[in-house]
């Protein structure tokens, strides 16, 4: 352990925290990051209500107001690395106990870890914290859709502000950063879509997005950084938590039974973090989310797509909208970049190198009207994916403040949706859902504008 230890909480004089002051100011400097990790601080519990949930029962979930080590988004080795520097006595034995009570019982306080030493338990108290993220907006949709403002200040790591695709073969695990310069308070949203035969969780995985697409809400937010695996991981863990999708009896099925990357951000662009939370998620020892439920959607990263296959082991998802380069080009700026042809080309490889030769691409398409919705795109979209085990989904366009776009009358969308199936496509028409709140495909925006319409 690094210069500053535990000893501060043993002394709690004035004299103690000036000294305590002076040596994290000095020594910070000199110190790994592991050991930033380690210095302990007071932990001020402050309550936010996460309202609406249950009507009769308002959760009370801390706020931690002090910088300490969230143990949210660290993997079974990270976690024993970090409790073994709190106390040098455990073995990965308690460490593996202390990563099945964050993920797989959800426990959010380590007083409830039963089996661990009262000693241990006030040390990791001291040190650490067990936090989702903090909940700043909960809305509930007339047709059940949730949609959570959730808000990540207490960590910054390296890369976060930058977006990740400078050296894609650089797929090497996330580093542990230390948390001492806290950012600002970034707000993200999450949208829970309940259904009869499922519940959809749709995850974000950056603040803004620097695409730009031109149908979309959150491209018209700034990009502001990546998300980290901790925060990634955080709203599937605070969705899943109030739905006690933890800790469930045998044969109790999720609530949280899919998982897109679909909400605010291009997550090929956060690739290391969103890998790191993706193998949390799938950790047989902890949330063992099934990988088959998992769908990461793409506008078109081309060199990450067969990772999605090799790498991530999850279902592909592909922002399409236009069936040639000079509309696509319009609406989604990243085409230039990576046009059709190569994007077609690496969702053939996506398929020829996934486990499982019965999963399906899904093709997002937007109806936007008198833009992309005549017969002949529809002839053009089953001609591009020919041969693709596929599945194309059509959405009706849900309008946003300022937009350019009108959504495609009935009648079309159904005209495009009959010509394709003549197609032999295998194709939907989605359900909008959550409109009402701004929590329907392409609505979501999380800055501080968002709440006008809120
Ligand atoms: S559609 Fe996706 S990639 Fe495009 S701007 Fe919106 S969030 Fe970004």
């Amino acid at each position: 352990m690094g210069i500053v230890g535990n000893n501060y909480v043993e002394k709690r004089g004035k004299l103690a925290r000036l000294y305590y002051l002076y040596e994290v100011t000095t020594a910070l400097y000199m110190l790994e990051p592991w050991e930033k990790f380690i210095v302990s601080h007071r932990f001020k519990p402050n309550a936010i209500s996460f309202y609406n949930y249950s009507k009769s029962v308002a959760t009370e979930i801390p706020v931690y107001t002090e910088p300490k080590i969230n143990l949210v988004g660290l993997n079974p080795k990270q976690i024993y690395e970090v409790a073994s520097r709190i106390d040098p006595k455990i073995n990965k034995f308690v460490g593996n106990q202390i990563y099945q009570w964050i993920y797989k019982k959800g426990c959010l306080e380590f007083d409830n870890m039963a089996n661990l030493s009262l000693e241990l338990r006030k040390k990791l108290g001291n040190s650490c914290i067990i936090s989702y993220g903090n909940v700043r907006e909960s809305q509930l949709s007339v047709d059940g859709t949730r949609k959570l403002l959730l808000e990540y200040k207490s960590e910054k790591k390296k890369a976060c502000n930058t977006v990740d695709n400078g050296n894609v073969n650089d797929t090497s695990e996330e580093k542990l950063v230390l948390g001492y310069k806290e950012n600002p308070g970034d707000l993200v949203e999450t949208v829970y879509i309940p259904e009869v035969d499922r519940g959809t969780l749709c995850v974000s995985s950056q603040v803004g997005c620097a695409l730009n697409c031109k149908f979309c809400h959150t491209g018209t937010q700034k990009f502001m950084r990546n998300l980290t695996s901790s925060e990634i991981l955080g709203q599937y863990m605070q969705v899943a938590y109030y739905m006690a999708d933890f800790d469930r009896k045998e044969n109790e099925r999720r609530k949280i039974t899919n998982l897109v990357f679909m909400g605010q951000g291009e997550p090929l662009l956060n690739y290391r973090n969103l890998k790191a939370a993706i193998s949390l998620l799938t950790c047989k020892d902890g949330i063992a989310f099934p990988t088959n439920k998992i769908t990461v959607s793409t506008s078109g990263i081309v060199p990450l797509i067969e990772k999605v296959a090799t790498e991530l082991q999850v279902q592909l998802a592909i922002s399409l909208h236009a069936t040639e380069d000079g509309l696509r080009n319009k609406l989604m700026p990243i085409n230039k970049q990576y046009p059709i042809k190569e994007l077609i080309k690496s969702i053939r490889a996506f398929c020829s190198k996934s486990s499982d030769k019965n999963n399906r691409v899904t093709f997002e398409y937007v109806m936007l009207d008198g833009i992309n919705d005549f017969p002949g795109d529809a002839v053009r979209l089953s001609k591009l994916i020919k041969g693709i085990k596929s599945h194309v989904n059509l959405i009706p366009f849900n309008p946003w403040p300022g937009t350019e776009f009108k959504a495609s009358k009935k009648a079309k969308i159904n005209a495009f949706y009959e010509t394709l199936s003549n197609q032999d496509v295998s194709c939907s028409i989605r359900k909008p859902r959550g409109q009402d709140i701004f929590a329907a495909c392409g609505q979501l925006k999380s800055n501080s504008l968002s709440k006008q319409w809120a």
